[in-house]
């Protein structure tokens, strides 16, 4: 029956992947738990990582999962982060008969960009946030977790950086504060405070972000944006809203 079990465990394995897909989880790597030793061993300390060789990162872009979250009747406080620990959950129990050990969205101090990084997915823009080949700005990481299922560790993306290839670089001359420039410096700051002002056209959107090229199929629909977007401006507020600029 070993032959029996492991093509069962393929095809339960593609039904997850099926199943994800159809939610609006687009992106899914795979990676062996060791591979990923130096970003989460120290993070996750009280977690024995022998008994998890798998490590899961899910992504999703466009609409189809923001759709699909508010279908399934998801709603109150951080819907977005509790659906993708849900469709991460359900993915390991339905589809590989265990439990998933969620390590994001979490406290755990851990650095999605640098683990990111290792997928190929993502690569640096002027703007501060990363751009994928295929989905432009327009995706974001959803949920990272370990699995006692050994699964076949997935390969990087290649693809050439998108910026390469951008000429005009609409996302640094249409901002209007100034803080997309060239070289990778991206003034955070400079955003933030443009962003808090009273009738900002940045409070709910991203002009540079809207101007990228790249994935323009996947914008958010406007709930979606408004939704994101006034989540990071009122941590803004929060951090620069009773401080002057320096
Ligand atoms: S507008 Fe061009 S340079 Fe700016 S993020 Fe998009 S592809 Fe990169
Ligand atoms: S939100 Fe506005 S100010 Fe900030 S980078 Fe985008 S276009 Fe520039």
């Amino acid at each position: 029956m070993t032959y029996g079990n492991y093509r069962l465990h393929e095809m339960n394995q593609s039904q997850g992947i099926e199943y994800l897909e159809s939610h609006g989880i687009d992106l899914f790597h795979a990676f062996d738990t060791p591979a990923l030793a130096e970003q989460i061993g120290s993070a996750v300390p009280t977690i024995d990582l022998d008994e998890y060789p798998t490590t899961v990162l899910i992504a999703n872009a466009g609409t189809t999962l923001w759709h699909s979250m508010k279908q399934a009747g998801m709603s109150g406080a951080d819907p977005v982060d509790r659906y993708s620990v849900y469709l991460a959950e359900q993915y390991a129990q339905r589809f590989l008969n265990t439990e998933a050990e969620i390590l994001y969205p979490s406290d755990y101090p851990i650095s999605l960009r640098e683990i990111g990084a290792k997928t190929g997915w993502s690569y640096t823009t002027p703007m501060g946030i990363t751009i994928h080949p295929k989905f432009g700005t327009w995706y974001a990481y959803r949920a990272l977790f370990m699995v006692k299922t050994q699964l076949p560790a997935s390969s990087p993306l290649l693809a050439d950086h998108p910026c390469e290839s951008c000429t005009d670089k609409p996302c640094i001359t249409v901002c209007p504060s100034g803080a997309v420039g060239e070289n990778g410096s991206f003034g955070l700051e400079t955003c933030a405070r443009y962003r808090i002002e009273d009738h900002s056209p940045c409070a709910y959107q991203c002009l540079s972000r809207i101007s990228c090229p790249v994935g323009t199929e996947y914008h958010y629909v406007p709930e979606q944006m408004k939704y994101h977007y006034n989540r990071s401006r009122t941590t803004m507020i929060r951090y620069f809203g009773g401080q002057s600029a320096s």
